[in-house]
């Protein structure tokens, strides 16, 4: 029983701090009133609810030990996606942002741990120099809260955590112990997830003032690598929340991203499933970068399937129930592009992780769902209908001004 407990405490608490556990629906509308984050109660609150309501499945924990045989992960070879992940093209930073990045979280983090951050920050730089663009930029472009909050609201948690280990007393809370390296993985790997949302949508502005009345939701924007890939479409689709009909038992993951409900957020179609699933491919490209820090399970290979499997769910509707709706999505290229290459990007980093116990973490029956060839197959339908297989292997810098729904701005200075 109480290695149950603890197990399912790390599991809560790795869920809580490497995931994007907020519907982005409400938080992306342009002109919304300032974003205020309130990261610990939400948190505190959504712990509670974990425990409730998260989905453990068919896993036995009773026999489980929390800590990982190194062993079985150290064998896997990481070598040359992890070269890929350190390319430093276009991902320039000049001297003068890094000074203004540290001293900002010199002020958030106390003397010593500012310390070890300052340190860790030198390898991220190196191991993933698109995510460490993704941070000084944004906490550059953005207002305070929104980018350096992050910073605030992971570390915050941190404390939080200690008071749910303090709950914990009686138990030896000895296996949850990681080393600063480890952790902090874990922290950037959320931060960096959530300042790629903070890049995204109506945030167009930052980079790119004439953009800031745009029509939200049917036009939409994607911060990748250092591109800003803004997209058109006539009208806004059915809603990503009528899914939630299509799914027998939904789990946590289900339910917070696609239940209107539980979000209270506003309708959309899957321009948000896109944004979730460009963001949870940073995360696993940040957790396969740092993979040498990384001794705990973390949810990210579990995420990245769910998204998958939302946009499958989101597809396979479009295509039974709103024939129109599907003619229209299949006949925009530049939608039809952007799918094709956040999905081929999201592929390629789940498979790099599916056989890594660090990142598998009940991933089983999602890969199985979205290698089901009833789901697979609407995927390729949906490539070869819309005829876009042909640009697979250009860059979205080369297909800008070729498909004309399709928009592509370089922030890298
Ligand atoms: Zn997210």
């Amino acid at each position: 029983m109480l290695i149950l407990l603890l197990t399912i405490v790390a599991t809560l608490i790795i869920l809580s701090l490497s995931s994007c556990c907020i519907d982005y629906s409400k938080f992306l509308e342009p002109k919304s009133e300032e974003i205020t984050i309130s990261g610990s109660e939400e948190d505190s609150a959504k712990i509670g609810e974990l425990l409730e309501e998260y989905n453990f499945g068919d896993k036995d924990f009773s026999g489980s030990d929390d800590s990982l045989d190194e062993e079985n992960f150290q064998d896997i070879d990481y070598a040359e996606i992890k070269e890929e992940l350190a390319d430093t093209t276009g991902y320039g930073v000049s001297p003068e942002e890094e000074v203004e990045f540290f001293a900002n979280l010199e002020g958030i983090y106390p003397e010593e741990k500012f310390i070890q951050v300052k340190e860790y920050l030198k390898d991220f730089k190196i191991l993933y120099p698109a995510g460490y663009f993704t941070l000084i930029n944004i906490t550059q472009g953005q207002d305070y809260h929104t980018g350096y909050g992050w910073f605030e609201v992971v570390n915050d948690n941190n404390l939080y955590n200690q008071e749910v280990m303090e709950a914990l007393k009686d138990f030896d809370i000895s296996l949850l112990a990681d080393d600063f390296y480890g952790q902090y993985s874990v922290d950037l790997i959320t931060i960096t997830h959530e300042l790629t949302h903070c890049g995204s949508g109506s945030f167009i502005y930052l980079f790119v003032k004439d953009l800031e009345n745009y029509q939200w939701g049917t036009y939409y924007s994607y911060l990748i690598g250092s591109q800003i890939v803004f997209i058109e479409k006539d009208k806004m689709f059915f809603s990503k929340y009528e899914l939630m009909e299509d799914i027998e038992a939904p789990d946590y993951f289900d339910k917070t991203y696609l239940d209107a409900g539980e979000t209270g957020a506003s309708d959309i179609d899957f321009t948000m499933i896109l944004d979730e699933l460009n963001a949870y491919t940073v995360s696993a490209k940040c957790a396969v970068a740092c993979e040498e820090y990384i001794k705990h399970s973390i949810n990210v290979g579990f995420g990245l399937l769910k998204q998958m499997s939302h946009l499958e769910l989101y597809l396979n509707r479009c295509y039974e129930k709103y024939p129109e709706d599907w003619v229209s999505i299949s006949g925009n290229k530049g939608v039809a592009f952007l799918i094709m290459k956040l999905w081929l990007e999201a592929e390629k980093y789940a498979d790099a992780v599916k056989d890594d116990e660090r990142f598998n973490e009940g991933n089983q029956h999602v890969a199985e769902f979205i290698y089901h060839p009833d789901n697979y197959g609407t995927i390729e339908k949906y490539f070869s209908d819309s005829g876009i297989l042909p640009y697979k292997d250009k860059t979205f810098q080369e297909v800008s001004g070729e498909l004309d729904t399709i928009k592509i701005y370089d922030i890298n200075q």
